[in-house]
């Protein structure tokens, strides 16, 4: 060999040395890289772990707070409002009722014809959106346009308006109300984007009552419930044995059957059942056992209501997918694994529970819907199958613990009326230790997370068995109660009707008896 060639050759062996060099270099990195992606998620699914044993302290300090909450005015974040519903609906009713639904930004109407033995003849039900400058308007323009719409309703259904005189309409109102009768009760305050100051503390009933007048109908608010309590209604209708109902959509709520004289705080309660149907106002519940991560606090530092709502913010479908959009955030802060930082991923709420939810159930060999929807929610492209497949990893952490954390709430509630198969509490003590007999005992559930989303029911319902056990999990059932908000408000007219037996009685009859 010359020495030309020579060269060449000892130039050859240098590049490709270089080049190797670099490889492993680049490699080395983005190894590197890689485990630092590796170490967040290591680190978010241990802080967000939900072990069955810690899922046991929440079901206890759920059914501990439950009763500080029925125990005094304030002694807990939970509220556990009276309800004033004593009477549930058992399948008996009979006629035709109406009933109004306000919960979000859509309103619905409903007309149900009941025909006895637990069969509903006919339902329909409309949606409307409420337009969004009477969100923020007075409540005598909120509440014609709620009378009006009501009269289109009741004439396109084919009646008019003499025909529905004096009958008995159901309200579902699901804004947090403190209720004096039935029929009655006072806004505490607006939440989900509402803001009519002239509302605030006045009786939501008479509001409404007032506009039905002005516009000339003649019926009559029977029945003023939450959205938890109307699925209650419902699932009361079909089966006898429901004795919770719990929401799991936007937000997130429960409410159960109590014994009246387990409302301490208001000693004397007299109903005709013994019996009253509380609402928890769960969202608001907090302990210290809840896994709470770095993103949690950052998330409710950020919120509209800092401090408030814990549990609904680790459960509910308007945060699920803005805990996942901030575990990315992180992540691609940590490593550009996901590209150069999207200026999407600091933008609270851009992507929905719906889109992480489609991300999760993505079952296309390639992830494509997890590719696509990481490029719209979020402008982040060209992501390779590992990092898609991270992402996936990330909302399963999320929903599997909003599920169980969930399902540990639930079994809170039947710890509390001694329907966990274990010796219950008594004056605020967890006690240990089984009890007698097991009954039959029914959860109603509605909410669009909980109705569409599969997995996040599926990892519901099994934590509900995990937890109970084999032994008692099956006296437990789970029953979807579709659109129980609103028809479960109708039928509260129906066993509460003024032409029947109202039963319950209003604070100062309370007051009196006292
Ligand atoms: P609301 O709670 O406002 O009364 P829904 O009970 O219909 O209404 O619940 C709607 C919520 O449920 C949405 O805000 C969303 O978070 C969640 N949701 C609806 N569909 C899905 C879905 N396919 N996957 C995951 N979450 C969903
Ligand atoms: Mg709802």
């Amino acid at each position: 060999m010359g020495k030309v060639g020579l060269g060449l050759a000892v130039g050859c062996a240098v590049a490709s040395c270089a080049i190797a060099a670099v490889m492993v270099g680049r490699r080395v990195r983005s190894r590197r890289r890689w485990l630092r992606v590796v170490r967040v998620l290591d680190e978010f699914e241990e802080t967000a772990s939900t072990p069955v044993g810690r899922l046991r302290q929440v079901v206890d300090a759920m059914a501990v707070e439950m009763h500080a909450g029925l125990a005094s005015e304030g002694g807990s974040k939970l509220k556990m409002l009276l309800t004033f519903v004593d009477n549930l609906p058992d399948g008996s009713e009979n006629g035709t009722y109406y009933a109004l639904h306000i919960g979000g930004t859509n309103f619905r109407l409903l007309r149900i014809q009941l025909g006895g033995q637990r069969s509903i003849l006919g339902h329909d039900v409309e949606r409307k959106p409420i337009p969004q400058h009477l969100m923020t308007s007075t409540s005598e323009e909120l509440f014609d346009f709620i009378a009006l719409s009501l009269k289109e309703f009741i004439e396109r259904n084919g009646n008019k308006n003499n025909q529905v005189r004096g009958k008995d309409l159901g309200f579902t109102f699901s804004f947090p109300v403190k209720q004096t009768s039935l029929s009655s009760g006072t806004l505490i305050k607006w939440t989900k984007g509402f803001a009519i100051q002239d509302m605030v503390e006045k009786d939501v009933v008479e509001c409404l009552q007032k506009a039905l007048s002005r516009i000339g109908i003649d019926m009559n608010v029977a029945a003023l419930v939450n959205d938890s309590v109307g699925t209650l209604a419902l699932g009361h209708f079909y089966d006898k044995d429901t004795v919770a109902a719990v929401v799991i959509g936007t937000g997130t709520n429960a409410c159960y059957l109590e014994r009246a004289d387990a409302v301490i705080k208001c000693q004397g309660l007299l109903t005709a059942s013994g019996g009253m149907v509380i609402n928890m106002e769960w969202g608001n519940f907090w302990s210290s056992h809840l896994p709470r991560t770095s993103y949690d606090i950052d998330l409710d530092a950020e919120s509209q209501n800092p401090n408030d709502q814990g549990f609904e913010k680790m459960i509910s479908g308007m945060y699920l997918g803005d805990i996942v959009r901030r575990v990315i955030h992180k992540m691609s802060l940590e490593s550009d694994i996901f590209g150069p930082v999207s200026s999407k991923l600091s933008a609270r709420f851009v992507l929905s529970t719906p889109s992480m939810a489609a991300m999760h159930e993505d079952d296309t060999p390639n992830l494509s819907e997890v590719a696509k929807i990481l490029e719209d929610s979020l402008d982040i492209y060209n992501v390779p199958l590992k990092v898609r497949k991270l992402v996936v990893k990330i909302c399963d952490v999320v929903t599997r613990r909003a599920a169980r954390l969930a399902a540990a709430g639930i079994v809170g509630i039947l710890k509390k009326i001694g329907r966990d198969g274990t010796a219950g509490i008594t004056s605020g003590r967890v006690k240990s230790g089984k009890s007698g007999k097991m009954r039959r005992t029914v959860v109603a559930i509605e909410g669009g997370l909980y109705t569409s989303y599969t997995i996040f029911r599926e990892y519901l319902n099994e934590a509900v068995g995990e937890i109970l056990g084999e032994e008692i999990a099956p006296f437990v059932i789970l029953k979807v109660m579709e659109d129980g908000s609103g028809i479960g408000s109708a039928m509260l007219a129906a066993s509460n009707s003024s032409q029947g037996q109202s039963q319950s009685q209003s604070v100062d009859t309370v007051v009196q008896v006292l």
